[in-house]
């Protein structure tokens, strides 16, 4: 098979690697990819953005590529699923109208309330005004929302009013996204990732994850893309799975389907699961989640290229969802300063002495030049590794990362805190 993978970062590295250990895959593509990518076996970077739909499908034709898979949300809120449809290819993923799940935030909680689904109460507000009036008659904590794709960036948690009113002061700065805001009941808990496959008529849960927000140890200071995650977290156990399976997952797949959205991708539900045990919706997205995919696709038994035809073509009922028994644990180096202001293009070292430990080494934000690998983003790599209990991933991942060195490298000590601290 070929296969052209859309997007840049540590997610789509790992689609790649993860596609280019099956041997029924020939040839993989990754538009535009990474220093990571461009090294991996049978792959090669195509410098083509991911939103300049009409090459991805020329090259796509000319190739005979047999499918596409899109990482990143942006893409396809851009409706780079209906373009690709319309030239008869195959492709993995939601179409612009499924997409609205993540693309839109009142969309998708009132798609919640259609479903029954349990999340924050929230209410959607386009004027300003009448949205700073609810603020101080709710008063914190509470969260602020852009409605729209804003990186992570455009929810604020307030724990005070007047920090609340500053988030709907910066709304500007999100563009259209900011246009509509949602104000949104705060919710206590720990948070955790189920995604699923979905082709539209069969819908099959992957193992559960927990990825770490916070760019500070202790879950703290400003959010981030993700810091590290681990996989199955046993915050989720088996009775846990299965409510999230009958409350949260199907009810959502039918309401898509009663809309006549024919959902093909990745359902990826983030979840907060209360002190007393329950679980709620805190957002919906349309693809799998960085880091969250770099723990979950190597736990993945079955070839990854099998599961990921059949959700596009709606044969998903006949694939045979298999897991790895154990876990994995995956910790992120970032350049000091993200999420903020951060270098770029230092050398990174120790690349194959990772690997030699077992690690697995997700390039996000890195370029090749010559024989080098620089650092080219925020977040730079994630490191991976796999074990029999998640205590042993932990520590076999933080081998790994003892091997890497680039100036001023950022990473935290503490991936899956919770975790361990419950086994205790
Ligand atoms: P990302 O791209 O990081 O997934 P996003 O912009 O799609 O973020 P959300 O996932 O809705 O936004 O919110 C980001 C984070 O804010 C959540 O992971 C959670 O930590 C926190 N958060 C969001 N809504 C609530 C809530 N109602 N109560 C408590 N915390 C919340």
């Amino acid at each position: 098979l070929k296969i052209l993978v859309v997007g840049n970062g540590g997610r789509e590295h790992c689609l790649a690697w993860a596609l280019a250990r099956s041997e029924g895959v020939g040839r993989i593509w990754v538009a535009p990819g990474n220093g990571g990518t461009a090294d991996e076996p049978k792959c090669a970077n195509l410098a083509v953005s991911p939103l300049d739909f009409a090459a991805l499908a020329d090259f796509a034709r000319s190739e005979r590529v047999d499918l596409t898979v899109v990482g990143p949300e942006v893409p396809l809120a851009a409706g780079i699923v209906d373009h690709f449809q319309a030239a008869g290819l195959i492709i993995f993923g939601p179409t612009r109208e499924g997409a609205q799940l993540e693309a839109s935030k009142a969309w998708a909680k009132n798609l919640m309330h259609e479903a029954g689904v349990p999340t924050a109460a929230a209410r959607s507000f386009t004027d300003i005004e009448a949205a700073r009036a609810y603020v101080r008659e709710l008063g914190a904590p509470l969260v602020v929302k852009a409605d729209g794709l804003a990186a992570g960036k455009g929810v604020s948690v307030a724990m005070e009013t007047a920090e609340a009113l500053a988030a709907l002061d910066e709304l500007p700065r999100f563009g259209a996204a900011g246009a509509s805001v949602l104000i949104e009941e705060f919710m206590a808990g720990e948070e955790a990732s189920v995604l699923a496959f979905t082709d539209g008529k069969t819908i099959r849960a992957m193992v559960p994850a927990q990825d770490h927000k916070r760019v500070g140890e202790g879950d703290t200071g400003p959010n981030t893309g993700g810091m590290g995650a681990y996989a199955p977290t046993p915050l989720v156990d088996a009775a846990l799975m299965r409510q999230i399976e009958e409350r949260i997952l199907a009810p959502t797949f039918t309401t898509l389907q009663k809309r006549g959205i024919d959902y093909r991708g990745v359902l990826y539900a983030g979840l907060m699961i209360g002190p007393d045990g329950s679980v709620r919706v805190v957002e919906f997205n349309c693809r799998l989640g960085d880091p969250e995919t770099q723990v979950v696709l190597p736990l993945l038994e079955t070839p990854l290229e099998e599961v990921l035809l059949a959700t596009a073509q709606g044969s998903l009922d006949r694939v045979d969802l298999q897991w790895k028994p154990g876990a994995a644990a995956c910790v992120v180096l970032a350049a000091a300063g993200y999420p903020g202001d951060y270098r770029q293009g230092d050398v990174i070292t120790g690349l194959a002495e990772a690997r030699a430990q077992g690690g697995l080494v997700f390039h996000s934000g890195t370029r090749r030049e010559e024989d080098k690998i620089l650092t080219a983003g925020g977040r730079i790599l994630a490191v991976t590794a796999l074990g029999d209990a998640l205590e042993s991933a932990i520590a076999s991942a933080y081998q790994a990362v003892d091997c890497l060195a680039f100036k001023d490298v950022y990473y935290r000590r503490d991936i899956g805190w919770r975790a361990l601290l419950a086994r205790r």
